[in-house]
Protein backbone atom coordinates (compact mmCIF):
# COMPACT_ATOMS: atom_id res chain seq x y z
CA UNK A 1 0.00 0.00 0.00
CA UNK A 2 1.49 3.18 -1.15
CA UNK A 3 0.18 5.26 1.19
CA UNK A 4 2.02 4.06 4.48
CA UNK A 5 5.80 4.39 2.57
CA UNK A 6 4.30 8.27 1.54
CA UNK A 7 3.16 8.83 5.18
CA UNK A 8 6.72 7.58 6.49
CA UNK A 9 8.60 9.98 4.29
CA UNK A 10 6.33 12.83 5.34
CA UNK A 11 6.67 12.59 9.25
CA UNK A 12 10.35 11.36 8.22
CA UNK A 13 10.86 14.63 6.33
CA UNK A 14 9.12 16.48 9.25
CA UNK A 15 10.44 15.46 12.59
CA UNK A 16 13.67 13.43 11.45
CA UNK A 17 15.00 10.56 12.73
CA UNK A 18 14.20 9.55 16.37
CA UNK A 19 16.76 7.03 16.73
CA UNK A 20 14.53 5.30 19.01
CA UNK A 21 13.76 3.28 21.28
CA UNK A 22 15.11 4.64 24.54
CA UNK A 23 17.82 2.09 26.52
CA UNK A 24 20.02 -0.66 25.51
CA UNK A 25 20.14 -4.23 25.90
CA UNK A 26 17.98 -6.02 28.95
CA UNK A 27 16.90 -2.64 29.38
CA UNK A 28 14.56 -2.31 26.36
CA UNK A 29 12.65 -5.48 27.90
CA UNK A 30 12.18 -4.32 30.64
CA UNK A 31 10.84 -1.10 29.35
CA UNK A 32 8.67 -2.71 26.86
CA UNK A 33 6.71 -4.25 30.18
CA UNK A 34 7.26 -1.44 32.22
CA UNK A 35 5.49 0.84 29.82
CA UNK A 36 1.65 -1.38 29.34
CA UNK A 37 -0.73 1.61 30.31
CA UNK A 38 1.34 4.15 31.11
CA UNK A 39 3.79 6.86 30.10
CA UNK A 40 7.37 6.75 29.51
CA UNK A 41 7.94 9.23 31.69
CA UNK A 42 6.63 7.16 34.60
CA UNK A 43 8.89 4.35 32.97
CA UNK A 44 11.92 6.39 33.07
CA UNK A 45 11.63 6.97 37.11
CA UNK A 46 11.26 3.04 37.51
CA UNK A 47 14.26 2.22 35.17
CA UNK A 48 16.65 4.84 36.68
CA UNK A 49 15.63 2.96 40.66
CA UNK A 50 16.69 -0.39 38.96
CA UNK A 51 19.80 1.17 37.59
CA UNK A 52 20.25 2.85 41.45
CA UNK A 53 19.75 -0.61 42.52
CA UNK A 54 22.08 -2.25 40.53
CA UNK A 55 19.17 -4.69 39.31
CA UNK A 56 19.11 -4.23 35.10
CA UNK A 57 20.45 -7.56 34.64
CA UNK A 58 19.44 -11.33 34.81
CA UNK A 59 21.01 -12.01 37.60
CA UNK A 60 19.44 -9.09 40.02
CA UNK A 61 15.91 -9.58 38.43
CA UNK A 62 16.05 -13.50 39.24
CA UNK A 63 17.19 -13.23 42.36
CA UNK A 64 15.49 -9.88 43.51
CA UNK A 65 12.10 -10.82 45.58
CA UNK A 66 8.87 -9.78 43.96
CA UNK A 67 8.17 -7.41 47.02
CA UNK A 68 11.16 -5.19 46.75
CA UNK A 69 11.26 -5.66 42.90
CA UNK A 70 7.35 -3.57 43.07
CA UNK A 71 9.23 -1.16 44.98
CA UNK A 72 11.82 -0.38 42.61
CA UNK A 73 8.90 -0.43 39.70
CA UNK A 74 6.17 1.62 41.77
CA UNK A 75 5.75 4.71 39.71
CA UNK A 76 5.52 2.50 36.27
CA UNK A 77 1.51 2.02 38.00
CA UNK A 78 0.22 -1.79 38.67
CA UNK A 79 3.11 -2.32 39.57
CA UNK A 80 2.39 -5.78 41.32
CA UNK A 81 1.00 -7.14 37.88
CA UNK A 82 4.20 -5.66 35.99
CA UNK A 83 6.11 -6.98 38.72
CA UNK A 84 4.89 -10.30 38.09
CA UNK A 85 5.65 -10.17 34.04
CA UNK A 86 9.12 -8.90 34.72
CA UNK A 87 9.59 -12.20 36.67
CA UNK A 88 7.62 -14.28 33.83
CA UNK A 89 9.68 -12.80 31.36
CA UNK A 90 13.05 -13.11 32.89
CA UNK A 91 12.25 -16.76 33.79
CA UNK A 92 11.80 -16.72 30.00
CA UNK A 93 15.65 -14.98 28.81
CA UNK A 94 17.01 -17.49 31.22
CA UNK A 95 15.85 -20.55 29.66
CA UNK A 96 16.13 -19.10 26.41
CA UNK A 97 18.02 -15.85 25.43
CA UNK A 98 16.53 -15.67 22.05
CA UNK A 99 12.94 -16.20 22.28
CA UNK A 100 10.97 -16.98 19.47
CA UNK A 101 7.37 -14.80 19.17
CA UNK A 102 5.33 -17.64 20.24
CA UNK A 103 7.51 -17.88 23.77
CA UNK A 104 7.04 -14.45 24.44
CA UNK A 105 3.53 -14.47 23.82
CA UNK A 106 3.43 -17.80 25.94
CA UNK A 107 4.82 -15.32 28.86
CA UNK A 108 1.56 -14.26 31.11
CA UNK A 109 0.84 -10.89 30.67
CA UNK A 110 2.97 -9.84 27.11
CA UNK A 111 0.57 -9.47 24.33
CA UNK A 112 1.45 -8.59 20.56
CA UNK A 113 2.48 -4.83 21.10
CA UNK A 114 5.36 -5.98 24.10
CA UNK A 115 6.31 -8.80 22.25
CA UNK A 116 6.78 -7.16 18.86
CA UNK A 117 8.46 -3.86 20.54
CA UNK A 118 11.09 -6.68 22.27
CA UNK A 119 11.52 -8.61 19.14
CA UNK A 120 12.24 -5.17 17.47
CA UNK A 121 14.05 -3.00 19.41
CA UNK A 122 15.95 -5.65 21.23
CA UNK A 123 16.10 -8.94 19.19
CA UNK A 124 16.06 -6.70 15.46
CA UNK A 125 13.62 -8.34 14.31
CA UNK A 126 10.96 -7.79 11.68
CA UNK A 127 8.13 -7.47 13.54
CA UNK A 128 6.22 -4.05 12.84
CA UNK A 129 5.29 -2.62 16.60
CA UNK A 130 1.17 -1.20 16.51
CA UNK A 131 0.31 0.31 19.32
CA UNK A 132 -2.92 3.08 20.22
CA UNK A 133 -0.97 5.72 18.55
CA UNK A 134 -0.65 3.99 15.26
CA UNK A 135 -4.40 3.45 15.61
CA UNK A 136 -5.44 6.72 16.36
CA UNK A 137 -3.70 8.19 13.39
CA UNK A 138 -4.41 5.59 10.44
CA UNK A 139 -7.75 5.30 11.54
CA UNK A 140 -8.21 9.07 11.54
CA UNK A 141 -6.33 9.38 7.88
CA UNK A 142 -9.18 7.27 6.95
CA UNK A 143 -8.12 3.85 5.50
CA UNK A 144 -7.37 1.66 8.20
CA UNK A 145 -10.81 1.68 10.70
CA UNK A 146 -11.43 -1.82 10.60
CA UNK A 147 -7.94 -2.88 10.83
CA UNK A 148 -6.95 -5.41 14.36
CA UNK A 149 -3.23 -5.38 15.23
CA UNK A 150 -2.43 -8.42 13.29
CA UNK A 151 -4.32 -7.34 10.33
CA UNK A 152 -3.10 -3.42 10.36
CA UNK A 153 0.29 -5.37 11.30
CA UNK A 154 0.67 -7.21 8.40
CA UNK A 155 -0.56 -4.35 5.98
CA UNK A 156 2.68 -2.38 7.34
CA UNK A 157 4.49 -5.18 6.42
CA UNK A 158 3.50 -6.05 2.96
CA UNK A 159 4.11 -2.19 2.61
CA UNK A 160 6.64 -0.95 3.51
CA UNK A 161 10.74 -2.26 3.40
CA UNK A 162 11.32 -4.56 5.00
CA UNK A 163 14.21 -3.36 7.05
CA UNK A 164 14.10 -3.37 10.65
CA UNK A 165 15.99 0.53 10.90
CA UNK A 166 12.74 1.22 8.62
CA UNK A 167 10.61 -0.18 11.00
CA UNK A 168 11.69 0.92 14.74
CA UNK A 169 12.02 4.44 12.57
CA UNK A 170 8.27 4.41 11.66
CA UNK A 171 7.05 3.25 14.50
CA UNK A 172 9.06 5.84 16.65
CA UNK A 173 7.62 8.30 14.34
CA UNK A 174 4.10 7.67 14.43
CA UNK A 175 4.39 7.91 18.84
CA UNK A 176 5.93 11.61 18.10
CA UNK A 177 3.32 12.75 15.60
CA UNK A 178 0.45 11.43 18.19
CA UNK A 179 2.29 13.22 20.77
CA UNK A 180 2.98 16.53 18.68
CA UNK A 181 0.04 16.86 16.20
CA UNK A 182 -2.29 14.11 16.47
CA UNK A 183 -3.36 14.19 20.00
CA UNK A 184 -5.99 12.21 21.20
CA UNK A 185 -7.92 15.31 22.03
CA UNK A 186 -8.11 18.18 19.60
CA UNK A 187 -5.39 17.16 17.15
CA UNK A 188 -3.41 20.27 15.73
CA UNK A 189 -4.96 19.63 11.90
CA UNK A 190 -4.25 22.64 10.87
CA UNK A 191 -0.38 22.38 11.10
CA UNK A 192 -0.27 18.74 10.76
CA UNK A 193 2.15 17.68 7.36
CA UNK A 194 -0.42 14.67 6.70
CA UNK A 195 -3.60 17.12 6.59
CA UNK A 196 -4.50 16.96 3.07
CA UNK A 197 -4.39 13.35 2.86
CA UNK A 198 -6.65 12.70 6.24
CA UNK A 199 -10.20 12.26 6.19
CA UNK A 200 -10.61 13.53 9.27
CA UNK A 201 -9.03 16.84 8.42
CA UNK A 202 -11.07 17.29 5.41
CA UNK A 203 -14.09 16.25 6.86
CA UNK A 204 -13.91 19.15 8.83
CA UNK A 205 -12.28 21.55 6.73
CA UNK A 206 -15.81 20.90 4.81
CA UNK A 207 -18.15 21.57 7.42
S1 LIG B 1 -4.67 16.01 9.93
FE1 LIG B 1 -5.26 15.97 12.09
S2 LIG B 1 -6.29 14.00 12.43
FE2 LIG B 1 -5.17 13.90 10.46
S3 LIG B 1 -3.20 12.99 10.97
FE3 LIG B 1 -2.94 15.19 11.06
S4 LIG B 1 -3.32 15.79 13.18
FE4 LIG B 1 -4.12 13.70 12.88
Amino acid sequence: MKELVAIYDILYQFYGPQNWWPGEGLEIAIGAVLTQQTNWKNVEKALSKLKEANCLNLDCLQSISISRLENLIISSGYYKIKAQRLKNLIDLFVKEPNPSRKMLLDVKGLGYETADAILLYLFEQLYFVIDAYTFQILGRMGSYKEQNYLELQRLFMQSIPKDVQVYKEYHALLVKHAKSYCKKKEPICSLCPLNDQCEYHLEASNQ
